[in-house]
């Protein structure tokens, strides 16, 4: 009976360490076998990342190359810019060199009838002028003055009176006679001239005071952001009462000789007629002459005598 059960239990046990033993073994090989895949796996991965870390090495390289480069092109951009600058104002410049300039001014209106006639001939010719008109005038003529401005054209101080006695007697009754003349402009258009034409030119000014007064008040307008402005071309309009309009176009087309800039004295009052027979022909004339027309500005130019 002892040696039957020692018989059974060493059956059991050599099952046992049979069944066990060898399912043990069994997955000890598949793991073995996973284990060599996955460190085969492994060091391809590895290699794998090696290699894509060298291409993110020349990724960034090629990134830095580009945006050196792009800065290279800034700075050129920034160049050509500097250059087409001073390339355009090289061409202003000598566009301003070779550019004739004339500037029509028209003195004493503004009237009813020769204003609205000049008014007519500078439209037909789609030119504009600067109008130097008096303040009295205006407040005769009011609807004249805004039909001026609403025209585009540049409206002048020509002083209040145009009493020469009045407005040259002191640097005080100058002023008080001109700036009723702006005020009465500023009324009618909302704006006060910045440009000034002395009663009978600067030498008139100078000539019944003097050469300081006319300095003085120069440079008192300059402050006020105005300028005074005489005349380079004297269309003789208001030398004689009968100045025929032959004359007033000769007087024009003759002094303007090579003038770069030309300024010319017109008058606008109702007496002269023949200055409205003489205008189309002298602008004709001034534009066969490669003129430009402009209106005067306080800061462009001026002819002055004194
Ligand atoms: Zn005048």
């Amino acid at each position: 009976m002892k040696r039957q059960v020692l018989k059974v239990l060493l059956l059991i046990f050599a099952l046992l360490t049979l069944s066990t033993g060898g399912k043990a073994l069994q997955i000890n090989n598949e793991q073995k076998f996973q284990l060599n895949d996955l460190t085969v796996l492994l060091s391809e991965k590895e290699k794998e990342l090696e290699s894509l870390r060298g291409l993110e090495t020349q990724i960034d390289e090629y990134i830095r190359s580009i945006e050196e480069q792009n800065v290279a092109i800034n700075d050129l951009n920034v160049k050509i810019s500097d250059l087409e600058e001073a390339n355009q104002a090289l061409r202003e410049q000598n566009q301003s060199l070779t550019e004739k300039v004339v500037y029509l001014t028209f003195d004493d209106g503004p009237s009813q009838k020769v204003t609205k006639e000049i008014l007519d001939i500078l439209n037909q010719y789609g030119i504009k002028a600067t109008f130097f008109v008096q303040g009295r005038n205006v407040s005769k003529h009011p609807d004249v003055l805004k039909q001026i401005y609403d025209a585009g054209h540049t409206i002048g101080n020509h002083s209040y009176s145009h009493n020469y006695t009045i407005i040259y007697e002191s640097e005080d009754s100058f002023w008080q006679d001109i700036n009723q003349c702006q005020e009465i402009i500023f009324q009618q258009i909302g704006e006060y001239p910045k440009v000034f034409r002395f009663p009978g030119g600067s030498n008139t000014a100078s000539n019944l005071n003097s050469d300081l007064f006319v300095e003085n008040l120069s440079t008192a307008m300059i402050e006020k952001g105005m300028q005074y402005f005489d005349w380079n071309i004297d269309s003789g309009d208001a030398a004689s009462k009968s100045a025929s309009a032959d004359i007033i176009r000769t007087n024009a087309m003759v002094q303007l000789s090579k003038k770069k800039n030309a300024i010319v004295l017109f008058h606008d009052t109702d007496a002269k007629e023949a200055t409205v027979r003489a205008l189309p022909q002298i602008i004709d004339y001034y534009l066969a002459m490669g003129y430009r027309f402009d209106v005067l500005k306080p800061d462009g130019y001026t002819s002055q005598f004194k």
